[in-house]
């Protein structure tokens, strides 16, 4: 018989793992890809529609596009896993795997700050984006917080990517100097293993007038008042709030034991939750990187590479070594990178490639690379 791979979330991890296990074993194995959704969205595309810079229904990539030896995508809401028997329930049906691999990503949280769901408004999911692209139009003065909720959150430079783009947005309107711009984010510097990252980030704020506000989160919201709570008592008067949602684990993982403090913990080297047989990739995982596409990308090579040793086909990988780049908007049309590397070293390392016009076509690349090999587009 096969080996029966179910993977559970078609995201970054799901996708970069279902395509190495079909490019390594084709029809020798039996992949099954399970998301709940038809398509799949870049996490970065949230800022283009946000910003009108494209429309919500062009980010959408279909899944139906997936054609892979070996691999079946499945359009189903998994609604309880039992890692002891590997055995998944679907609102479609029951899958049992050999090898059960969760990469069902972050769910976000806006109850778990008061005031958010009815006073602010959210730009990490598409359709608090839309929302906001609707809005901003009507933005004109006052001021405007990018404030973060809690971490870990996704994509730790995207909050001052949307400080950034928000400046340029209200410039290109001619109102910007009706309008200010706070960004409150829980480090104490924007990317925190990348000083120099840091530096250029902080220095584009004082350029432009934007107001950092490092070392808190934003832990209510006072509709009444319109002014955002700060972890300490300090108050923040707005006029708009485009916040960072607390996340967590989606509730499936959460009530099926995997569990520990809110993600799924795994050995950082293998992936391997405490179950055997049962790996946890990407944002899902406590993996001691942050949660972002790149890193889920990363450990779905390290989970692929061991499956196809495990069954003879190729070389037992080496550990996961935490390495990501990831691209930075900057504003005025570029884009900067950050190269970080977080496991193999003593502590987290950065470093910093200057926005430039390069790399905005290197990170247009990122996207169309990803989207002819996951789905075949050329
Ligand atoms: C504004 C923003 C900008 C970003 N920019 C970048 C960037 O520039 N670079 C970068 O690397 N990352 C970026 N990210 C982060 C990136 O999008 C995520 O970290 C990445 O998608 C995580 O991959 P994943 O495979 O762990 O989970 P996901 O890609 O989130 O995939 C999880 C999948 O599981 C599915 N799912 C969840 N629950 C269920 C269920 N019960 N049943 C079935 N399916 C389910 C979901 O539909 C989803 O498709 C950004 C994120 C945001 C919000």
């Amino acid at each position: 018989m096969k080996p029966r791979v179910v993977i559970l979330g078609a995201g970054f991890g799901g996708l970069e793992l279902a395509t190495l296990l079909s490019e390594g074993l084709g029809v020798d194995v039996d992949v099954t890809l399970i998301d709940k959704s038809d398509t799949f969205v870049f996490g970065y595309a949230k800022l283009d529609v946000m910003f009108g810079r494209t429309t919500g229904d062009a980010i959408h990539i279909a899944y139906a596009d997936i054609e892979k030896p070996g691999v079946r995508f499945l359009q189903e809401t998994v609604t309880a896993i039992d890692p002891e028997t590997r055995r998944v329930t679907t609102d479609g049906g029951v899958h049992e795997a050999d090898f059960l691999v969760v990469a069902l990503g972050a769910d976000y949280d806006l109850d778990a700050t008061p005031g958010l769901a009815e006073a602010g408004n959210e730009f990490y999911s598409v359709a608090g984006a839309e929302r906001l692209r609707e809005l901003l139009p009507s933005f004109s003065q006052g001021r405007a917080i990018v404030g973060v909720c809690a971490a870990p959150f996704k994509c730790p430079p995207a909050p001052s990517e949307a400080a950034l783009l928000l400046h340029d947005y209200l410039s290109e309107r001619g109102v910007r100097s009706e309008c200010e711009i706070s960004i409150v984010i829980p480090f104490s510097t924007p990317v925190p293993p990348s000083p120099e990252t840091s530096r250029a980030l902080v220095d584009a704020f004082v350029e432009r007038g934007i107001e950092f506000v490092p070392a808190h989160r934003v832990s209510s919201l006072d509709p009444g008042r319109r002014v955002a709570v700060l972890d300490d008592g300090a108050e923040l008067p707005y006029d708009l709030f485009l916040g960072v949602p607390k996340h967590r684990a989606p509730d499936v993982v959460r009530a099926s034991g995997l569990t520990e403090e809110g993600y799924v913990p795994v050995n950082p080297r293998t992936l391997e939750t405490r179950f055997p047989g049962v790996y946890a990739i990407g944002d899902v995982a406590t993996i001691g990187v942050p949660k972002a596409g790149v890193f889920a990308e990363g450990a779905a090579r390290v989970v692929g590479a061991s499956l196809i040793a495990g069954l003879g086909r190729g070389e037992k990988p080496d550990a996961y070594e935490g390495r990501g780049s990831c691209y930075v908007e900057f504003g005025a049309g570029l884009v900067g990178r950050v190269d970080v590397d977080f496991l193999s070293g003593p502590k987290p390392t950065g470093t910093f490639q200057e926005p430039s016009d390069a790399l905005v076509a290197e990170k247009e690349h990122f996207g169309s690379s990803r989207s002819a090999r996951w789905f075949g587009h050329s």
